[in-house]
């Protein structure tokens, strides 16, 4: 049975207005658009319970809200027409990729019709000599670099889960990779994206750069699929690096670790990975992953180059981190050694889990100038004794971007009260420091209310204009980044 979401909610706190003078709003709207769906797609419109909980959201605390069936479209075209069905009757649409953002970003909070992107896997065109490619959004990264492989070419940015790359373009991920290859923001070319009125727009051409007219790669790239469904993506694409060595080197403190970071992003030691985890971070990684490292704060690094500019990196890293009180800086040089190392980084936000069992896991992101981020991290630290929580520190500090994973459990009222609060605590230190609510996990549901202390009132309201301009019926992932 087809459970309607549009029909609860008439009018709601997300800022969604129906007309009632619509005879074919509301339960009769969704019922109809899904009809008319499976009669275009036939099995690949799915309406059981199963399936449309899978697709609300799954990895946090935020409440599931599933939509009220899934579509699972082949190409740029039939996107258009599914778009074009619900624009007619006004029925939400939500695009979705893995679902592994974190922040509620799949959510159905107004019912509608949920659009995964994994079926349109086509990988376009791999422009070797160009270094870029262009490809469906259903690619996930760690698939992405499979087929680039042979060709000596990698796509670096490298969220901790398998993303696909339209929801990381969706969210504007990024991960360890950022301090020397950026963000989703530096590495798309172009996009192809279903506006809400079902009109398909290219948004660039695959030159590497351009005067040409507003920026409309960059408008889409972080809207998270407000203004529409991305369809094709050029990619940047970088040679595999002729040589790669990463270590480890623990530090007495976290400020000494942080200091250590900073003083290696002001020299301009062109790293490609430095990450913290602090003294709980490492425990939970050792008794999750099966590792035996010293229990102390640490930093994880990886230096990319030639064989001499990986030793002269490592070197002048050296003396910064003994500078900083570092003990021994350990290497991992087989690949595997390496592989289990990241790994193990990748999987922090199960990780911590095994340090509350039961307990569900938070993963939250905020990103200061890095010169802040020593006093950013440390003081959030103090906030996490003085509050009594447990919430191990891990971050891509590089960037000056860090994630608190508090432990809760979510039956617990006042243990969520107690993490909410902290969580608006790290946002306004964060925003203090002329720093963001979000490095990279993005808006989705649960981080609308910070935008406005972030942005000002005129800025957001230029976001709400810009919303209500592309999508005049609000259809497009409604009660997500601003309400309209
Ligand atoms: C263990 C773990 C570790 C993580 N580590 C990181 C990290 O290091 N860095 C980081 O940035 N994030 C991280 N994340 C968050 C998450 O992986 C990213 O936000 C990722 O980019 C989401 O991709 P997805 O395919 O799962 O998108 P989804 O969750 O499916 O969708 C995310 C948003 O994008 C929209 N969207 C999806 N596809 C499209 C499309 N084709 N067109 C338009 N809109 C679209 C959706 O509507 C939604 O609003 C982590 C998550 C987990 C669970």
């Amino acid at each position: 049975m087809v459970m309607v979401g549009l029909l609860k909610q008439a009018e709601d706190t997300h800022g969604f207005h129906r007309s009632s003078s619509n005879p074919d709003s509301g339960e009769n709207a969704v019922l109809t658009v899904i009809h008319e769906l499976q009669s275009k797609l036939g099995t690949r419109v799915v309406t059981n319970l199963a399936v449309r909980e899978q697709h609300g959201n799954t990895v946090t605390w935020v409440k599931a809200e599933p939509p009220d069936a899934v579509a699972f479209p082949d190409s740029t075209q039939e996107v258009s027409d599914i778009v074009k069905l619900c624009a007619a009757r006004r029925v939400p649409v939500i695009a979705f990729g893995t679902g592994t953002s974190l922040e509620g970003h799949v959510n159905a909070p107004l019912g509608g019709i949920c659009l995964d992107l994994s079926q349109m896997k086509r990988v376009i065109a791999v422009h070797a000599e160009d270094l870029d490619c262009v490809i469906e959004p259903g690619n996930t990264r760690k698939e992405l670099n499979e087929h680039l492989r042979d060709q000596g070419l990698f796509f670096p940015i490298d969220p901790g889960a398998d993303a696909s790359i339209g929801g990381m373009v969706a969210t504007r991920a990024s991960g360890t990779n950022a301090v020397r290859y950026g963000t989703m923001k530096d590495c798309v070319l172009a996009l192809t994206v279903v506006l809400p009125n079902g009109d398909i727009v290219k948004t660039a051409q695959r030159a590497k750069k351009s005067s040409a007219g507003y920026d409309l790669t960059h408008l889409f790239i972080g809207a998270e699929g407000t203004l529409g469904i991305i369809t094709e993506i050029t990619l940047r694409l970088h040679g595999i690096p002729e040589a790669i060595s990463a270590g480890v080197c623990q530090f007495p403190s976290v400020k000494a670790a942080c200091d250590a970071v900073i003083a290696t992003i002001q020299t301009g030691i062109p790293v490609a990975r430095i990450e913290l985890l602090d003294q709980m971070q490492v425990r939970a990684l050792n008794l999750f992953s099966k590792l035996d490292l010293p229990e102390s704060p640490m930093l994880l690094l990886e230096f990319h180059g030639s064989d001499a500019s990986v030793q002269e990196q490592a070197d002048r890293f050296g003396e910064i981190a003994a500078d900083h009180g570092c003990g021994k800086f350990e290497w991992a040089t087989k690949p595997e050694d390496r592989t289990r190392l990241w790994q193990a980084r990748h999987d922090a936000h199960w990780s911590v889990r095994a340090l509350r069992p039961g307990a569900n896991s938070i993963s939250t992101d905020v990103c200061v100038p890095i010169s802040r981020l020593a006093e950013c991290v440390e003081e959030t630290q103090r906030d996490i004794m003085e509050m009594g929580l447990l919430a191990p520190i891990v971050g891509h500090v590089g960037d000056g971007n860090f994630h608190c994973l508090p432990l809760v459990d979510t039956n617990n009222a006042d243990e969520v009260a107690k993490v909410q609060e902290f969580i608006d605590r790290l946002v306004a230190r964060a925003i203090a420091m002329n720093g963001t609510c979000t490095g990279e996990h993005g808006v989705g549901q649960k981080k609308m209310k910070y935008l406005e202390t972030e942005h000002g009132a005129p800025a957001l309201e230029l976001m709400r204009t810009l919303k209500r301009a592309i999508d005049p019926l609000n259809i497009m992932n409604p009660g997500k980044v601003v309400a309209v």
